[in-house]
């Protein structure tokens, strides 16, 4: 059993039967906030590249310091995170069987083989963005070439008011693939100029008929779905974090958060326990309405039945390579 594995079975125990719930499993880590595309939904910040973004080095510090922390799935994002040169050496030094590594990327350098199959030797999942706002719809055509490389896809697709009413012919171009889906919606914020985040009540109803349809192709967990129509988990936590491109920890995330430390050089453990952490973990459950996505998707695996869903589902995927 790898480690990684080893991991996930301590945070099991430490969150469900220990009750220590601030011991998260997933960390989402935007190593630069420098893109090559300036999507309408997107915050600023994580395109403009005016985020510090920390050395290889440093960087390499972070990951060290989630190795021995509860993190079993370390998510490389941006902005781009492919701009970067070092993004290769960084996805092959966390590639060593301590966590599951995902890259996401809006595939402006997925063109490449030779670039594609040094990523696919680094990674255990691909998280691709496809959607009209990232220009890219096309790739849904021809989304099944990532086999010949051995990568499992998970397509990432933002959600708008305007785009809704289509998604049931892209979860079909995904499931062709034996790939997954997941839907995520907008987020507007306080100075968006354009509103894009789609009606909660809708979007309850259409994810809950192409979660009942396609199944597994969706990556949308169930409880998530629920909670959009305000039907959240009995406990109401999150096992996500969000780190910035200088190691700095925005918690309890990017939006509703403040920074409580920097990784490269504080332990995620002793920051996560400290007081400043539980006061803004208690700020975060009474203002639960503007709980970020990964919170909520995380959130629901406190319900035994939508974690064991969720397990056999990611399980099949890691192992057979079909969702
Ligand atoms: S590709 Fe991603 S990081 Fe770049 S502008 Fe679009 S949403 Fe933002």
């Amino acid at each position: 059993m790898t480690n990684r594995n080893i991991k996930a079975i301590k945070w099991f125990i430490n969150t469900q039967l220990l009750g220590k719930w601030y011991n998260v499993a997933y960390a989402t880590f935007k190593v630069t906030s420098k893109c090559n595309l300036k999507c309408t939904f997107c915050n600023p910040a994580y395109y403009s590249g005016t985020l510090e973004e920390g050395s290889t080095e440093r960087l390499k510090k972070v990951i060290d310091n989630l190795r021995d922390s509860s993190v079993v799935v370390l998510s490389f994002e941006g902005g781009e995170p492919t701009t970067r040169p070092d993004i290769l050496d960084l996805l092959g030094y966390a590639h060593d069987g301590s966590f599951y590594v995902m890259l996401t990327t809006n595939g402006y350098r997925l063109g490449d083989p030779s670039f594609l199959s040094k990523i696919s030797e680094r990674i255990d999942f691909l998280h691709y963005s496809i959607d009209e706002y990232h220009w890219n719809l096309k790739a849904l055509d021809n989304l099944c070439k990532f086999r010949e490389f051995g990568l499992k896809v998970n397509v990432q697709t933002v959600v708008t008011r305007y785009n809704i009413n289509t998604l049931e012919d892209k979860v079909k171009k995904v499931r062709e693939c034996g790939y997954k889906i997941l839907l995520m919606p907008a987020v507007d914020y306080p100075d968006s100029k354009v509103k894009l985040e789609p009606d909660k009540e809708q979007f309850y109803q259409v994810l809950s008929y192409l979660k009942g349809k396609y199944g597994s192709t969706l990556n949308n967990s169930w409880g998530f779905i629920r909670a959009l129509k305000g039907e959240f988990p009995k406990r109401l936590t999150s096992y996500a974090i969000t780190i910035y491109p200088n190691g700095d920890l925005p918690y309890p995330d990017d939006i509703n958060g403040e920074v409580i430390g920097n990784l490269s050089q504080n332990k995620l453990g002793e920051l996560l326990n400290s007081y400043r952490a539980k006061e803004l973990r208690r700020k975060m459950m009474e203002n639960s309405a503007r709980y970020e996505y990964l919170h909520l998707q995380t959130a629901s695996f406190n319900s035994i039945k939508d974690l064991a869903e969720y397990a056999r589902e990611m399980g099949k995927w890691a192992f057979t390579g079909k969702a």
